[in-house]
């Protein structure tokens, strides 16, 4: 049987082996969760949210060890993987709550002839496959709501964080203590192949979250049964920075906002565009700040830990490379820490060019170009200019302005002075290539169901 290879990132040593799920296995897999729908359908959505409650006492007595866990093998300085578990912990309460908003029935139209009523029903079997950036909260807000909307889930975690997967996975299991079907929820361990042949199965929704390579294989392979599929996908976010914003909080939230997880999070701000007033000043400062950024070698509460592993490391050095030799200027950064682990500095580049690696390919590391613009069309231009569309943030003091741009940038979300917008209670999801559908809110919550229009005609 072939085993997956945990590696610490900090140290680089191997901290676990664990076994792929066999191919062949699959299949069976998918027929178990298929024939426990309807009983867990029947189970009713405050039957299935009395059960799944549970779970919140138990994510908070694990939380050091799940923290724990997540430091040694995905590389978050510890303060920061606890972070992750109280948000996943909050997520859970948000699903708890308005998982019954979001699914009550509704009458959409009534009178003597007939009744329109709205409902929402469980899709079916749902293939969960995530990533390793948040490996504990990302694969949570793809499976709890979908627990709860009646539906079956068969989990597949990175192989880069199987570990955490299996250890969030114990914990779905103790749930069948509280009347959780047995096979409602199942665990595939493998990497792309693994994946790959949980997608041909016989299964009714994708909820994936990845790159966009993989969420392109995805869509080919769904084809063929027609799957619904979600794909949370990369971005190269860009940061749009206008002659009047306060230069020392914007340095502050654009190094924040680039390095966060080591950069290694999809709403990472990826490209840096500053009106030219204010190019050589903010630059100062945002090199000033990168500098400051603390790095984990043993520190829990530092700012940022190792990139994951050797593959990730490797993108990001061919991405300055590539950068460095078209011409481009390293301010700060830019070589990995001597010594073990896959540590590598916050790194501020300028004269950049639109042909470079760095500016338009997912970057996913600590890496801040800066880009000067001159007028607000030639930025909205630049920013629109790749194939992503995840968010994008926009930094001044004129609110009514920034509103005006936020307007003209094709993405999932806008943040004006500040970066990301990831929330649980705000929709969340890609225009252009960054993916299709959405996570989170009631929005995210009614995407995985079938939406059933019922109309009831009176007998004459
Ligand atoms: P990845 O695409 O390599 O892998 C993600 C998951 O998909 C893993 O479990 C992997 O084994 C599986 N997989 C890979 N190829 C597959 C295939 N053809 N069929 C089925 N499964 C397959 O991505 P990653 O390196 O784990 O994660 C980083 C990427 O995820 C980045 O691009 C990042 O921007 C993106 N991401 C997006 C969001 C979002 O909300 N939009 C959030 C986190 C990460």
């Amino acid at each position: 049987m072939s085993k997956i290879v945990s590696v610490n990132p900090f140290t680089e040593e191997i901290i676990g082996e664990v076994e792929e799920t066999p191919l062949e296995q699959i299949p069976a897999m998918v027929k178990k969760a298929r024939e426990v729908l309807l009983a867990w359908n029947k189970v009713g959505l405050e039957k299935r949210s009395d059960i799944i409650e549970k779970l919140v006492p138990l994510l908070e007595q694990n939380k050091e060890k799940l923290a724990k866990i997540i430091h040694d093998e995905m590389g978050k300085p510890i303060q920061k993987a606890v972070g992750e578990v109280e948000a996943a912990i909050s997520a859970t309460n948000f699903f708890l709550k308005n998982t019954p908003i979001a699914l009550k029935e509704k009458v959409l139209d009534e009178n003597e002839k007939e009744k329109n009523v709205l409902c929402y029903e469980p899709i079916g079997v749902v293939a969960a496959i995530t990533p390793w950036n948040y490996p504990l909260e990302l694969p949570l807000v793809s499976i709890v709501p979908a627990l709860l909307a009646g539906n079956t889930v068969l989990f597949k975690p990175s192989e880069h964080s199987s570990l955490i997967g299996i250890e969030f996975f114990n914990l779905l299991k103790q749930l069948e203590k509280e009347d959780l079907p047995e096979n409602v929820i199942q665990l595939i361990i493998g990497g792309k192949e693994t994946g790959k042949e949980l997608v041909k199965q016989d299964i009714d929704l994708v909820s994936f979250t990845g790159s966009l390579r993989a969420g392109k294989q995805i869509m080919k392979d769904s084809a063929e049964k027609l799957h619904k599929i979600i794909l949370e996908l990369g971005g190269k976010d860009p940061a749009i920075v206008l002659k009047d914003a306060d230069l020392e909080k914007t340095a502050k939230g654009i190094v924040r906002g680039a390095t966060i997880n080591t950069g290694q999070v999809c709403c990472s701000i990826e490209r840096i565009y500053i009106q030219k007033e204010i190019f050589e000043q903010l630059t100062k400062k945002i090199v000033e700040k990168a500098n400051a950024v603390t790095i984990d070698k043993s520190d829990d509460k530092a700012d940022i830990g190792p990139l994951i592993r050797e593959f990730q490391l490797k993108t990001v050095e061919d991405h300055i490379e590539d950068a460095k030799k078209k011409g481009a200027h390293i301010l700060t950064g830019g070589k990995k820490l001597a010594g073990k682990g896959y540590f590598f500095p916050p790194t501020v580049l300028t004269n950049l060019t639109d042909d470079m690696k760095v500016m338009k390919e997912e970057t996913f590391g600590p890496v801040i170009p800066l880009v000067s613009f001159e007028t607000i069309e030639e930025a909205i231009e630049k920013a629109n200019n790749t194939k992503y569309g995840l968010t994008a943030s926009i930094w001044t003091k004129d609110i009514e302005k920034a509103k005006q741009i936020a307007k003209k940038l094709v993405v999932g979300t806008v943040v004006i002075n500040g970066s990301g917008g990831y929330k649980i209670g705000c929709p969340w999801g890609g225009a252009k290539q960054s993916g299709l559908g959405r996570i989170n809110y009631l929005d995210g919550i009614k995407e995985l169901t079938n939406i059933k229009n019922l109309t009831i005609r009176n007998m004459r």
